[in-house]
């Protein structure tokens, strides 16, 4: 056995200890993550995981320093410009397709906490019971995710009177690169915190965090 797949037979040893029945390395499964919805053609990762909470993202992250793999965050892969195609060999998708929850809805402050993975359409579903709108509708509103969107800094038809995505994030939790999670923003329209990292992070692709 070559040192190479030595090494990523010990990173899907690690993997599959934190995600058990949650990790893929079936080559039918790989190949449906190796490419977005653009023409780009992308390379096979090595896996694809699918954390379900904060802890797993962050330990998926530390490995990949630990081992020097490379991570792909994906919503629903339903971007047209290729950055949810994974590029280099040794990489591992992360999709956030479970982490699909709305965790708080506020009709007092008109926000709403959700996990990344919840699909737009689903999230306008459930405030349409409140009045409510997350008014961010790419035409691919029923598939796309809503953290893909903020990634994206994507937008749709209702841009012209309510403007793409970075007009309706008020703040963020982010595994940044080094596995530590960072807040940024607040849960009012009125926010003094200093520097406006939220804007940093909205239309990143992926690169800055998950
Ligand atoms: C038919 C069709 C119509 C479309 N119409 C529009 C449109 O009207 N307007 C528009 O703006 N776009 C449109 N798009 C493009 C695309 O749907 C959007 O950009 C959408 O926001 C992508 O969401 P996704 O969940 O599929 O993200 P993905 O494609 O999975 O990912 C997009 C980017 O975000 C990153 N990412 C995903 N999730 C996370 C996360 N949780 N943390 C960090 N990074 C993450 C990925 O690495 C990648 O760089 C369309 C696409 C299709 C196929």
């Amino acid at each position: 056995m070559s040192a190479m797949s030595q090494r990523q037979g010990d990173v899907v040893r690690e993997l599959e200890a934190v995600f058990k029945d949650r990790l893929f390395t079936e080559p039918h499964i790989l190949a449906l993550y190796s490419h977005d919805a653009s023409s780009e053609v992308g390379v096979r990762p090595m896996a694809v995981v699918q954390p379900v909470n904060v802890d797993e993202v962050v330990r998926v992250v530390k490995l990949a320093i630990d081992y020097g793999f490379k991570i792909v965050p994906v919503g629903s892969s339903t971007s047209l410009s290729g950055n949810a195609t994974p590029k280099l060999e040794n990489t591992v998708i992360v999709s956030m397709e479970r982490m699909n929850s709305i965790i708080e809805v506020s009709d007092i402050d008109w926000y709403a906490r959700v996990q990344p993975g919840i699909k737009v359409d689903e999230l306008n579903l459930e405030l349409m019971g409140y009045g409510l709108q997350w008014p961010v509708d790419p035409a691919s509103s029923r598939t796309a995710t809503v953290g893909g969107v903020i990634s994206n800094g994507g937008g749709g038809m209702r841009g012209a009177k309510y403007g793409p995505a970075s007009h309706w994030v008020l703040g963020l939790e982010a595994v940044i690169g080094t596995g530590d999670v960072i807040r940024v923003g607040c849960r009012t329209v009125k926010c003094r915190e200093g520097y406006n990292l939220v804007q940093v992070f909205i239309g990143s692709e992926g690169t800055l965090a998950l």
